[in-house]
């Protein structure tokens, strides 16, 4: 097995990177994914897809491993942009992997069916964004202590971009 923890591809300042990592370990952490490691890396803006998000999660629920693409400079991405609330974001698809995992197994082995299943797991998928979203804002807003933050989406995405 590879060593637990985080690391970090992220070609800003050393303070920036020192950040990155700060948040993952923290809100690893706070996820309960201590066990996992997370590997994030930087991505042009333009290769992350959808092309409104911000960030991609790669999970391998199986190893406790998750490949975190995150779009950088974070300064393309506008003054309301939160990192902070994209690591969040990120970290809540590993929590929920294990989940998606099953659904992509059922696609696997559904045999005639695997079209319909696979249609019923992209409804899945996009309503699991809109959860997860609400959820990385919230939990973000009571780390801040800050309701507005959690109800306004004035901070950070607001209700979309990672994906
Ligand atoms: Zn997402």
């Amino acid at each position: 097995m590879f060593e637990r923890g985080v690391s970090v591809n992220w070609p800003g300042s050393a303070a920036e990177v020192d950040e990155l990592c700060r948040l993952i370990e923290v809100w690893k952490e706070r996820l309960r994914l201590m066990d996992w490691r997370i590997d994030v890396n930087a991505q042009a803006p333009h290769k992350i897809e959808p092309k409104d998000a911000y960030a991609t999660c790669a999970a391998q629920p199986e190893i406790q491993f998750a490949l975190i693409a995150i779009g950088w400079p974070p300064a393309a991405y506008g003054a309301g942009y939160s990192l902070e609330q994209t690591v969040i974001h990120e970290l809540i698809h590993a929590v929920l992997s294990p989940v998606f995992k099953v659904w992509e197994h059922l696609v696997e082995d559904a045999g005639p069916f695997a079209g319909p299943v696979a249609v019923a797991l992209a409804a899945a998928t996009d309503l699991a964004e809109v959860a997860v979203d609400k959820l990385a804002c919230a939990l973000r807003g009571l780390s801040d202590g800050d309701q507005n933050n959690a109800d306004d989406g004035t901070h950070g995405a607001g209700g979309e971009g990672s994906v």
